[in-house]
C-alpha cells in the first residue's frame, strides 16, 4: 500500500488543518486527540511519510526511529505522567481499526484504564 499524502495527519503536518499540539521537536508532533478515550489522550507521530510500525521500522534511518521513541518517552515524561501512569498503543490495519494511515501512537492516561483490551 502507498502512503496517501492526503490523509488526515499529514495534512496536520502541514498545517493544513489545526491540532491542539503537546509537543513536537525535530522526530515527532504530539497532539491532543480529538476524540478522547481517557482524560488524557495525546497522538504521537512521526513527521516522515510512515503508514504503520512495520512501514515505519522497515524503512525510517536509525536515528529516526531512535529519535521516535525517545520523543513518545518524552512526551509522556512532560505530561507528568509517569507516576501515574499511561498506556501506549499503535493500531496497525483492519483488524486493529487503524483510521488514519499514518503511524500514530496513542497516549492514553489520567484515570484507571482497565483491561488491556476492550472486551467485545
Ligand atoms: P486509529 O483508530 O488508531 O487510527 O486512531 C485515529 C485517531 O485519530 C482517533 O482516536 C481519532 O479520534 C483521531 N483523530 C482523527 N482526526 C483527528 C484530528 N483532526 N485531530 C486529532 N485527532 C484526530
Amino acid at each position: 500500500m502507498a502512503y496517501d499524502p492526503e490523509n488526515t495527519f499529514a495534512k496536520i503536518l502541514r498545517g493544513e488543518i489545526p491540532c491542539n499540539r503537546a509537543y513536537e521537536d525535530d522526530y515527532c508532533l504530539a497532539f491532543h486527540d480529538i476524540n478522547p478515550q481517557a482524560p488524557t489522550h495525546v497522538l504521537v507521530i512521526p513527521k516522515g511519510e510512515y503508514i504503520s510500525m512495520a512501514d515505519f521500522t522497515a524503512k525510517a534511518p536509525p536515528e529516526v526511529i531512535t529519535g521516535f521513541f525517545r520523543a513518545v518517552g518524552a512526551v509522556a515524561r512532560d505530561l507528568g505522567l509517569e507516576e501515574s501512569g499511561y498506556r501506549i498503543l499503535a493500531n496497525s490495519g483492519p483488524d486493529a481499526h487503524q483510521e488514519v494511515a499514518h503511524l500514530h501512537i496513542h497516549i492514553f492516561a489520567g484515570r484507571p484504564l482497565g483491561p488491556m483490551l476492550m472486551q467485545n
